[in-house]
């Protein structure tokens, strides 16, 4: 089986992007989410737009997160949880792995990432999209294809938090979901397992596991 686990609110409790653009440049941040909100632009240009105006360099951003982002419990026991049990965890994020990385290892947490990268710099933030394909399903560069790839015929498991996160997760065989994508995927009629911490992950595969067995 695949663990699919989404990093910003879910992982963690904040939104790392959301969180240092909000710090840095909140009044093009409240805009930019303004106009995703409107439907006037796409979750990348979206990204794009926040983190342009920051100039701090890579260090500086870094310290920052790993000052102030917290990981949610349990997800020492989770990774031990799926080595026992044969389970890949990856997590597949719309983040960036240069700044998740640093994170997790202040964590002591070491998962293989799938996620975009940025450039810091004087001249601002430049996101490097990893090139995700468009999904025919949702009109968006979404994460069901590459998920389905890691997968490579396993089954999946998946773990988010929010709309980005729901294209992927219907296309699960198993869901864990809080705030937005648990609304939504309640709105569909599609069963999940609500949780707030990683601790409610473990459990919920070791049940899902073992009930099937
Ligand atoms: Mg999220
Ligand atoms: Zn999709």
């Amino acid at each position: 089986m695949l663990l699919a686990i989404d990093f910003d609110g879910t992982l963690c409790e904040q939104d790392t992007v959301d969180w240092f653009s909000a710090h840095w440049a909140p009044g093009v941040f409240a805009e930019a989410d303004r106009r995703l909100l409107a439907g006037e632009i796409d979750l990348d240009t979206c990204l794009q737009l926040q983190v342009a105006p920051i100039t701090q360099s890579e260090d500086e951003v870094v310290a920052f997160l790993v000052e102030t982002i917290r990981v949610r419990p349990g997800a020492h026991e989770l990774v031990a949880f799926c080595a026992e049990r044969g389970i890949e965890p990856v997590i597949v994020s719309s983040g960036f792995e240069n700044l998740m990385r640093p994170i997790l290892a202040a964590n002591g947490l070491d998962l293989p990432i799938s996620a975009h990268a940025v450039d810091c710099g004087p001249a601002g933030m430049r996101v490097r999209f990893r090139g995700r394909a468009h999904c025919d399903l949702c009109g968006t560069a979404c994460k069901r294809d590459e998920v389905r790839a890691l997968a490579a015929g396993r089954r999946i498991a998946y773990v988010g938090d929010g709309i980005s996160d729901l294209c992927a997760a219907e296309d699960a065989d198993l869901r864990f979901a809080r705030h937005t994508l648990a609304r939504h995927l309640a709105a569909e009629g599609l069963p999940f397992t609500p949780f707030e911490d990683m601790h409610d992950v473990r459990r919920g595969l070791a049940a899902a596991l073992d009930g099937a067995a």
